[in-house]
């Protein structure tokens, strides 16, 4: 038998019910003949005592000035809790099993300390432990640099940690165990109806991913991509296999796989700013470059961007904002914004070139008196910006117009 990468997220280990689960999979896939490698995130959510946000208020509140280096040293410890909480009760049970920190298990990172990227990954010592019948667990979220310095991976970081650990084992399969049945048709903390999908494509979940919707972090699908590794999104307190993320391929071995989905799914982001600059007659292009070079400059991430010969239309996160308008009236420009919007993202391989499905859409919120602020598409996405308070009945609203609950 091969190897086998479970990840535990933050709510599958906060409390002792959430951890009799997780054993529960442990000895299970240990019975099926797996050499078992485990991710763990920080326990629970912020309030709690361990997890990463908690942690960040720590520092926040003993004078906010922790330098990004000891801020991810800081982080680092919440993952550290989980591993070894769940290592002794590991061993309690009988399981053999050992602790390798994201250093120890081999990862290698730049130095953007708390959004550090994978510059390689040398699981020799794991498979040394493996070698020894241990089951490993490894914290997620974590790596060092070349010259020894923890540095944290970002939010989501350890989806990240386990596939890229999955590609670098060549594992049989990376399971990411959260605390719903799956990859939903959309998040069912607001789309009540939301069903879970059986089997989607490395590129629908990306997208997916990408667009918002927090089940899994789109690096982590593309390294799985990369390496062919099939990846589980399932839940720890159920039985049930919950998403199977593979090639189109693979669908046809699955007995009600489903190969042409017209729309996978919906997504949103939240807390965004509109940002619109009248360009003047003659000069837009000088113009534009300006804006868009003078936010690059200044580390501002622009999304959604629209340009017109007399106008340039683009959003940033809701807390870049005041940073941004600034920037721009230091140019002497006049910017407009509006704070407080959301993205909503209708998305399937399938809408490439189908015509009527913008009007559906147009249908769908206009019905409910929304107001698209802006829309754009893409060979695999459509976006519309609504107003944040819109959000909610827009994401019903088009999940039941594409028909995504049956
Ligand atoms: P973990 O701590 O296990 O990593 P996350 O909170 O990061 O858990 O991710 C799980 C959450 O993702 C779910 O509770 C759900 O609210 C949210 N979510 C957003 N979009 C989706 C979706 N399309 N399918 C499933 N869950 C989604
Ligand atoms: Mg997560």
């Amino acid at each position: 038998m091969g190897i086998l990468v479970q990840k535990f997220g933050g709510t599958s280990l906060s409390t002792a019910g959430a951890r009799e689960h997780v054993i529960r999979h442990v000895k299970r896939e240990l019975a099926s003949g797996y050499s078992l490698v485990i991710v763990v995130s920080a326990m629970g959510r912020r309030g709690e005592p361990y997890a990463t946000d908690t942690l960040l208020d720590w520092a926040v509140q003993n004078g906010d000035a922790l330098p990004d280096r000891e801020k991810d040293l800081l982080m680092c410890c919440g993952e550290i809790i989980s591993a070894t909480t769940l290592c002794g009760l590991l061993v309690n049970e009988g399981i053999l099993s050992t602790v390798l920190t994201g250093a120890q298990a081999g990862f290698v990172t730049d130095n953007s300390y708390g959004n550090a990227r994978i510059l390689d990954v040398r699981p020799e010592r794991i498979l040394r432990e493996l070698r020894e019948h241990k089951v490993v667990i490894v914290t997620g979220f974590q790596g060092q640099t070349e010259a020894g310095d923890f540095t944290t991976l970002g939010r989501g970081g350890s989806d990240t940690s386990a596939t890229a650990l999955g590609a670098a084992l060549r594992a049989d399969m990376v399971d990411i165990y959260t605390d719903v049945n799956g990859i939903l048709t959309a998040d069912p903390r607001i789309v009540e109806d939301a069903r879970p999908l059986t089997v989607v494509s490395y590129t629908e979940i990306c997208n997916m991913a990408y667009q918002g919707a927090k089940v899994i972090h789109p690096r982590a699908v593309e390294i799985a991509m990369q390496a062919q590794i099939p990846v589980r999104v399932r839940s720890t307190f159920s039985e049930t296999e919950g998403t199977l993320v593979t090639n189109p391929e693979g669908f046809r071995d699955i007995q009600n796989g489903i190969v042409d989905r017209f729309v996978t799914g919906i997504a949103y982001v939240s807390n965004i700013t509109q940002i619109s600059v009248e360009c003047p007659e003659g000069n837009g292009t000088g113009v534009q470059l300006q804006i868009f070079k003078s936010m690059a400059d200044n580390g501002i991430s622009v999304d959604f961007i629209n340009v017109t010969p007399t106008e340039a239309l683009y959003t940033v996160f809701d807390d870049k904002s005041e940073r941004a308008i600034t920037v721009l009236q230091e140019q002497g420009l006049r910017p407009k914004s509006l704070s407080g919007c959301a993205k909503v993202s209708v998305i399937g391989g399938g809408i490439n070139g189908v015509p009527g499905i913008m009007a559906r859409i147009v249908e769908a919120l206009s019905s409910q008196n929304i107001q698209i602020l802006q829309s754009a598409d893409s060979n695999t996405t459509i976006w519309v910006l609504v107003k944040k308070e819109d959000m909610v009945q827009s994401l019903r609203a088009l999940h039941t117009k594409f028909e995504l609950h049956r």
